[in-house]
């Protein structure tokens, strides 16, 4: 166990499952206590015990983040924070006819007015001990129109823009925000997008194949460490790469 995190407490939004998960054994890995926050409260359990089985410290609260008065709870649950990460979001795929009103409420509101409340929350601390690092998931789609996906990509389009906004608001006082934006993952949410799904969409990357979910972890845990300390309003993608157009044969 590396201890470049030691004395750190992070909270880890959806770290029940997916990126999250691999996010949460990441950062206890480097020595941070861990707050485990998802809705399900046996793989909250499986989670922690898996950290600190490895030697690491955690503990889990669960949340309903599409309920503000909830990540208002989570956030005085979780105290005080150095490290936040905006992981949790959800992406059902829908063509725009098809999407209700409740649809889209559930999508704005778990992935871009949870992170909004979290760091209201939260941010003061950092900004008063001086030092802070948040990061947000962003995805591909928040660039590239992807079918399906109009107001997920809105969704965090937007909290891509929060991200370069708080990085300006709060960087000269010493807290950070940045965004990984990953291309398609082998994840929980993403094991129903149909045989074969996930692994088509990765053979459209440059590297031809989905990432692990630990592949997206690292450079989160890099953007959340010391290491990262001059890198501040970025928002990095781990894609594996656009490919290249190449001429027709
Ligand atoms: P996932 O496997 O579906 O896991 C989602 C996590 O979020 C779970 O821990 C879940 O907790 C939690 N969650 C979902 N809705 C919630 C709610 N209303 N309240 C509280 N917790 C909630 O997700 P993932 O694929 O790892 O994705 C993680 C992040 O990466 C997301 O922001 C996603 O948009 C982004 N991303 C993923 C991909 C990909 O290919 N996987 C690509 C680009 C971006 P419970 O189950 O315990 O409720």
């Amino acid at each position: 166990m590396s201890n470049g995190l030691s004395g750190r407490t992070a909270l880890v939004t959806g770290a029940t499952a997916g990126i999250g998960y691999a996010v949460a054994l990441q950062l206890a890995a480097q020595g941070a206590e861990v707050v485990v926050h998802g809705r399900d409260a046996e793989r909250g359990a499986k989670t922690v015990q898996d950290i600190e089985n490895a030697g690491g410290r955690a503990r889990f609260v669960a949340a309903d983040l599409s309920d503000a008065d909830d990540v208002r709870r989570l956030a005085d649950e979780a105290g005080e924070v150095d490290i936040l990460i905006n992981n949790a979001g959800i992406y059902p795929v829908a063509p725009t006819f098809d999407t209700t009103d409740a649809d889209f409420d559930a999508q704005i509101n778990v992935n871009l007015r949870a992170p909004y409340v979290l760091v209201q929350k939260l941010v003061p601390g950092m900004l008063a001990r001086g030092e802070g690092a948040v990061v947000n998931l962003s995805t591909v789609a928040a660039s590239t129109p992807a079918d399906g996906a109009g107001i997920y990509g809105a969704s965090k389009a937007g909290l891509d823009l929060l991200t370069k906004s708080w990085a300006d608001e709060f960087g000269a006082r010493g807290v950070r925000f940045n965004a990984v934006s990953p291309g398609p993952t082998k994840t929980a949410g993403t094991a129903d997008f149909g045989p074969d799904g996930i692994e088509a969409m990765g053979r459209t990357t440059a590297l031809g194949r989905a990432a692990d979910p630990d592949e997206i972890a690292s450079a989160i845990t890099f953007l959340a460490s010391p290491a990262a300390s001059y890198i501040n309003g970025a928002i990095l993608d781990v894609d594996g790469g656009r490919p290249a157009i190449r001429p027709v044969a």
